[in-house]
């Protein structure tokens, strides 16, 4: 048994996820996690809500709330979301929580003691109505390039040419529209990036579980050079510049960047967890207190990459102290809708609340694992959802679960049967359904989802071949023997069936493997006597509809509410 820590890439506080968000890392994360845990291994799933940054005070104020209030709020939607849609993390934190404030302010002072952190002045915008400096981005004005009125500090979207600030011509507040605002010196920690590239770069080259993409995004960043980084920001929701214990002289009104503190929240939240379920947070996080022997793999979408793999470790490589980093990441790319992207501050796409208004979890968890942004973009289109739903789920797998189940409540007393002799087709199928099983293991042990889920699929079709060729309805007007065989090794299927899917589709799994009075959801080892575990005499009772097929008028309904087609 090992011990396994996993980490999906923190959502942002502003507002409820997208399945583009869903299907890039929360939910493989997941997928995994209960893989994982059903082989039987020790599993630390963590996620959190990242909830500092200039984003959160502004949709704090858009919403007349004040920020804690807000982020208290959306922290429980978020959290509540999740858990509809069954992710399953052993714990979802929050950046703002006091573990991560602690543990920030100590890679902080870490940093520093190692020469890593110089105090620097930059020269920012500052609003005088707003009393604010203000981001790059909060600063619009008339692009020098190309006269756009709206071009924002750090980039025009009507050229695409990279601003500074201070080259906009009439500038103005973006928070207030307010023109009264002014170049002013501020101090800010530095941390020194280009100090430590080289121990980054030994720590990328010893990296042999990564993906080639991560790899390669990694040695991008480290070959076009890394720039020092400023790691505070002139706001006031974050966590605090210390020194000593108390606020840094000349920092008092300062926080940290959010891009600084929000990867310290996986420790954060891992602390959060020991403390609520009293447990340890150190032997899964410091080499020297027992985390050698954790594998600790994090999953996010492509644009976090080099995040993960260059500016985070840079933090946790140069506070010199034994700390556990990532062994294996697993990036995705986009999921696109309708010729664009998925959206949160646009809100194009569909959002993970109102998804389970249409349908229960399973339906988008299978769709999002079978057909998601895994070796490249993928889009999402309503037919597309519709087919897979339609053909994978109700035709393949919830067809054959039901009819066998069915046939044996009107034939055999709603028991599994007993006589009869397993055949050369029961010798055949089991050969093949282990070899089936071995494909899946092998596919999710490798964290290739579509390929799992399509072996997953290969599964489901045997199991209806099988029916098929050994026809028990038919068996049963001529030899009753016979067919017990047939519905026998058919309701195994059912149980193996609910062990396969468990990890993708956790809800349905446990309705398939009750229908046929099992609980056991545990991985299956890939060996061909799993055809015959079932008690024989054991209550089986078909379930409700399992996967219900969408109409083509649910379709048309879903277009139109969501402004699919047109966009
Ligand atoms: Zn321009």
């Amino acid at each position: 048994m090992a011990r396994i820590l996993i980490t999906s890439a923190l959502p942002y506080i502003n507002g409820i996820k997208h399945l583009g968000n869903l299907a890039g890392s929360m939910l493989p994360a997941d997928v995994w996690a209960r893989f994982k845990r059903s082989q039987g291994h020790e599993v630390l799933y963590i996620c959190a809500t990242d909830e500092h940054g200039t984003p959160a005070e502004l949709a704090a104020a858009a919403a007349g709330q004040d920020v804690r209030t807000y982020c208290d709020e959306q922290h429980q939607i978020q959290k509540a979301a999740g858990e509809a849609f069954g992710l399953s993390y052993d714990h979802f934190g929050r950046s703002s929580n006091p573990p991560n404030h602690r543990l920030t302010q100590h890679f902080a002072e870490a940093l520093e003691a190692n020469g890593l952190i110089e105090e620097r002045v930059d020269r920012m915008i500052y609003s005088v109505d707003d009393a604010r400096f203000l981001p790059d981005r909060y600063v619009e004005g008339t692009c020098p390039h190309c006269a756009y009125p709206k071009a924002r500090g750090d980039q025009c979207d009507n050229c695409g040419r990279l601003l500074d600030p201070t080259d906009l011509i009439n500038p103005y507040s973006s928070v207030s529209g307010s023109r009264n605002i002014e170049v002013r010196d501020t101090r800010h920690l530095y941390l020194l990036q280009t100090k430590i590239e080289p121990q980054i770069r030994a720590w990328v080259d010893g990296k042999t579980g990564w993906q080639p993409l991560a790899k390669s995004i990694a040695y991008k960043h480290l070959d076009e050079g890394l720039i020092d980084r400023g790691i505070t920001r002139d706001l006031a929701w974050g966590i605090p510049v210390l020194k000593d214990g108390f606020p840094r002289p000349g920092m008092e009104d300062k926080v940290f960047y959010v891009w600084f503190d929000a990867p310290v929240e996986y420790i954060g939240a891992t602390q959060e967890w020991a403390e609520k379920h009293g447990k340890t947070w150190r032997d899964w996080w410091r080499l020297d207190e027992g985390a050698e022997d954790v594998r600790y793999v994090q999953f996010m979408g492509k644009d976090n990459v080099a995040f993960h793999t260059v500016s985070f470790p840079a933090t946790i490589i140069g506070s010199g102290e034994p700390w556990k980093t990532v062994d294996q990441l697993k990036a995705f790319n986009w999921l696109n809708w309708y010729g664009g992207k998925f959206s949160t501050s646009q809100k194009r796409g569909v959002f993970m609340d109102q998804a389970l208004e249409l349908l229960p979890a399973d339906y988008w968890r299978w769709h999002l694992t079978a057909y998601g942004p895994e070796g490249s973009d993928a889009a999402f289109t309503w037919e597309q959802f519709q087919s897979t739903t339609n053909k994978d789920l109700a035709d393949v797998l919830g067809n054959f679960v039901n009819r066998i189940v069915k046939f044996a409540e009107s034939k055999f007393d709603g028991v599994v049967p007993d006589g009869g002799a397993p055949g050369p087709m029961e010798a055949k199928l089991a050969e093949d359904v282990a070899a089936g099983i071995a494909e899946a293991t092998a596919q999710f042990e490798a964290m290739e989802f579509r390929k799992a889920a399509l072996a997953l699929r290969a599964a489901w079709v045997l199991g209806n071949e099988y029916l098929q060729e050994a026809a028990p309805w038919t068996a049963f007007k001529t030899d009753v023997e016979r067919s017990a065989v047939g519905v026998r090794t058919g309701l195994n299927l059912v149980a193996l069936f609910a062990r396969l899917a468990a990890p993708v589709m956790p809800f349905s799994a446990e309705k398939i493997a009750a229908s046929v009075g099992a609980t056991d959801l545990s991985w299956p080892e890939a060996c061909a006597d799993v055809l015959d575990v079932l008690p024989r005499g054991q209550k089986v009772a078909a379930a409700e509809v399992l996967f219900r097929k969408i109409e083509d008028v649910r379709v048309a309904e879903w277009t139109e509410r969501f402004g699919g087609a047109e966009a």
